[in-house]
């Protein structure tokens, strides 16, 4: 196996256009060198990212936040910039595995290797995030993170792409949010469920709604129809009864060794009332 390191983003995007399905980008390598000792992945090149200085980096400019590919889950949660535009994507990240993972996992991998329970998925997806890639020989391309996602561990980059950067415009209100991650204990733990909402209200009524949900579906997903079901109404329990309802025929959760789809069910409908609640300010998660 060939392994090549490089402070040049064309550089490595040139050798990945040449090697394309044989090669492996690694970054943190949390999910890549256990999948290589499992023998689920046997490249013939490992293309290593650490080096790539245009792929670091947390900043807010112009009310745009823009977050590197290798911004690693204990920079994302211990960012100011992350506390004070999107709790909710700190929260998520505060959430991932235990302190050694954290340091080294980054939300490119995580977002890459598209696991329905990869942790930065709701709230990024809540905070309608743009995923940019670069590709060799052209230029970088964006894709909403809502389209970014195909199925599990399937994505719709290119095999020639690596991301090169996230960015979402700041919330208006960044406490208008909530992320819950519910797992079998409280660290080193994979989701079973996990939900970030966004809202926007004028006076009683929501006029914003956005819903994601992970570890329910193939996919980490956007709930579309419980945004439209609140959108434009004052949320109170009756429309939260109806919605928690309603959530529940969203999903497609499956039984894994964490939880049974019933039990993932009845969980997303309580966890979906709670979340909203707390976003409202009415209830602490
Ligand atoms: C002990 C342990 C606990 C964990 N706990 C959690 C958890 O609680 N929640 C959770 O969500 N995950 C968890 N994970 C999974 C993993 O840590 C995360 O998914 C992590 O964010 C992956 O990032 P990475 O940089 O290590 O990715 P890597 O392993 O380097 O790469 C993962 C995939 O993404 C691709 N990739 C990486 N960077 C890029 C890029 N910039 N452009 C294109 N492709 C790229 C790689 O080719 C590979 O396919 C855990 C893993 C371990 C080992």
């Amino acid at each position: 196996m060939e392994y090549m390191t490089t402070q040049n983003l064309d550089e490595a995007l040139n050798v990945l256009g040449e090697w394309k399905e044989r090669a492996k980008v690694v970054a943190g390598g949390t999910n890549v060198i256990p999948n290589m000792r499992a023998r689920l992945v046997s490249p013939d090149i490992i293309i290593n990212l650490c080096d790539l200085e245009d792929l670091k980096g947390i900043v807010e400019e112009e009310g745009i936040v823009r977050i590197g590919a290798l911004a690693t889950m204990h920079e994302i949660a211990s960012s100011r910039i992350i506390a004070d535009h999107c709790p909710i994507l700190a929260s998520a990240a505060r959430q991932v595995g235990n302190p050694l993972t954290r340091n080294r996992a980054t939300v490119g991998g995580n977002l890459a290797d598209a696991s329905p329970a990869a942790d930065t998925a709701p709230p990024l997806l809540a905070l309608e995030a743009r995923i940019h890639a670069a590709g060799s020989g052209r230029g970088g391309r964006e894709i909403p993170l809502d389209q970014f996602f195909l199925g599990p561990r399937e994505t719709a980059l290119e095999p020639d792409e690596i991301i090169t950067h996230i960015t979402f415009a700041k919330p208006k209100d960044p406490l208008s949010g909530s992320h819950t991650k519910l797992g079998l204990r409280n660290a080193m733990a994979i989701s079973v469920v996990s939900i970030a909402t966004m809202l926007e209200t004028v006076g009683e009524t929501c006029t914003k709604a956005r819903v994601a949900l992970g570890a329910v579906a193939p996919k980490p997903i956007r709930a579309y129809r419980m945004e439209e079901m609140l959108e434009g109404k004052t949320i109170d329990e009756e429309l939260l009864e109806e919605c928690s309802e309603a959530i529940k025929k969203e999903i497609s959760p499956i039984s894994d060794i964490r939880a049974s789809a019933e039990y993932r069910t009845l969980v997303t409908s309580l966890l979906f009332r709670r979340t909203i609640r707390e976003a409202l300010g009415r209830e602490k998660v």
